[in-house]
């Protein structure tokens, strides 16, 4: 997945042995336990991530009904795949993108986002860059991303905080509707998710 808005963060050597001291201070003075934080970590690095929104939205995309649960409580219905509860604890909701409606997010105050389903953000999400221009130049950063769309597509900015999280469903691509939902789930990604892609 290589294009020219991906993150690619070093931890300079210095701040990788401040957590570590950090660490180490905190776990002597059992504040924290090592393990605990393995399994979070772990969890971060190996099963959270844009592949559990790609399944939700392929769901979606050959489930009606499903679709009408997600748009309505996606919370509640990402719930009926396993996702989000305990990692979270906040809420989601999940914007269709359509012909002539594109959505993307922000988080204009931090980097908020739905971490059930897409696991850590990338490094741009959490720009200045990003989040200042999102709202005031929407389609000149989706331009920058290869997104060009015709001036009669209405883009909407959702503005995700701590407690509400967007998501964004891409179109289903056209040719796709043999594919069972395992396939349509390997063609969603993560920008696509965002709204800063085009499936
Ligand atoms: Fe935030």
């Amino acid at each position: 997945m290589a294009h020219s808005h991906d993150d690619h963060h070093k931890v300079p050597a210095d701040v990788a042995l401040r957590v570590k001291a950090l660490e180490t201070a905190l776990t002597r003075r059992g504040y924290i336990n090592p393990d605990t934080l393995e399994a979070i970590i772990d969890t971060y690095e190996h099963k959270v991530g844009p592949q559990n929104g790609a399944r939700v939205i392929a769901r979606a995309w050959n489930d009606p009904d499903f679709k009408s649960r997600l748009l309505d409580n996606a919370s509640s219905a990402v719930g009926e795949l396993g996702f989000g509860g305990i990692i979270e604890g906040t809420d989601v909701t999940v914007v269709e993108n359509r012909p002539g409606l594109h959505n993307m997010v922000v988080c204009t105050l931090c980097s908020c986002y739905p971490w059930a389903l897409l696991g850590l953000p990338p490094g741009w999400y959490k720009s200045f860059a990003y989040r200042s221009r999102a709202v005031s130049e929407p389609r000149s950063v989706l331009a920058e991303f290869g997104v060009e769309l015709s001036p009669d597509v209405e883009v909407r900015v959702w503005d995700s905080t701590a407690e509400l999280r967007y998501l964004v469903m891409p179109q289903r691509p056209e040719g796709t509707e043999d594919q069972d939902e395992a396939a349509l789930a390997q063609l969603v990604t993560r920008n696509g998710m965002i709204g800063t892609a085009l499936l």
